[in-house]
């Protein structure tokens, strides 16, 4: 599903199993573990298979609940 050409550049994208990524959406974060993103081999934009999306979108929705909840440590600088 990986291994075709990267939009932004000459290289490839390829496959890279990841621990965790971070998705945004509308309401907040969904984290997937364990996933296999697509990473350009020369300038490392990351890549998701529609497999991917439906599944951030299905947990975003409330369409598929979560395997758990974490929270989020969230911060302002006081400084800034
Ligand atoms: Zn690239």
């Amino acid at each position: 599903m990986y291994g075709y050409r990267c939009e932004y550049c000459e290289g490839t994208v390829q496959p890279l199993k990841v621990k965790r990524e971070a998705f945004k959406h509308k309401s907040g974060f969904v984290i997937l573990e364990d996933v296999t993103i697509g990473i350009c081999n020369t300038c490392g934009n990351r890549y998701y298979s529609a497999d991917i999306l439906h599944a951030v979108n299905d947990i975003a929705t409330g369409a598929k609940s979560p395997d758990r909840i974490d929270q989020i440590p969230v911060t302002h600088l006081e400084s800034a």
